[in-house]
């Protein structure tokens, strides 16, 4: 059976604000066994992405599920954006029914280790470009519904 979390939602929810904690060792038990029922709460909300502060964790974990793509991001950090952006209408499983037309880098680099610890550095364009960017930003306190509002401001001013 597997275990599915309750998905942490509300755009003004505090730990869904604040700054995560980086993890210390991946190879930790409670890690290890956070990651399976990471992916089954994913998988039984149908996303494509869900970073730790979702399931009440404020630590620097997500994973990623996308075009038969797995990642496991342990403390990821995007070390290159791409001049070139894309618009794409984005939707977060703690903002259920809402969404956002939000602007990313097209491609990226991203450094970060993996479930086994290994520091792995990897370029990633389309849609799981937009995936990781959009999981790196749960990870700082940022929803789309913030990211969304201060592009409005910038493009007023
Ligand atoms: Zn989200």
């Amino acid at each position: 059976m597997p275990t599915i979390l309750p998905i942490v939602t509300g755009k003004d929810t505090d730990i869904l604000h604040r700054s995560t904690d980086r993890v210390k060792d991946p190879l930790q038990s409670d890690i290890q066994n956070l990651l399976p029922v990471m992916f089954d709460s994913l998988r039984a909300a149908n996303g494509i992405g869900l970073a730790a502060p979702q399931i009440d964790q404020s630590i620097r974990l997500a994973v990623v599920e996308v075009e038969n793509e797995r990642l496991v991001l342990v403390n990821p950090k995007i070390t290159s954006f791409s001049r070139e952006k894309i618009l794409f209408e984005e939707g977060c499983l703690s903002l259920p029914g809402q969404f956002f037309l939000i602007e990313r880098s097209e491609r990226i680099t991203v450094r970060y280790q993996d479930e086994t610890g290994k520091e792995k550095k990897r370029k990633a364009t389309g849609l799981l470009a937009i995936v990781i960017q959009h999981e790196v930003d749960h990870l700082d306190g940022i929803l789309i519904a913030d990211r969304y509002e201060r592009d409005k401001r910038k493009r007023r001013t």
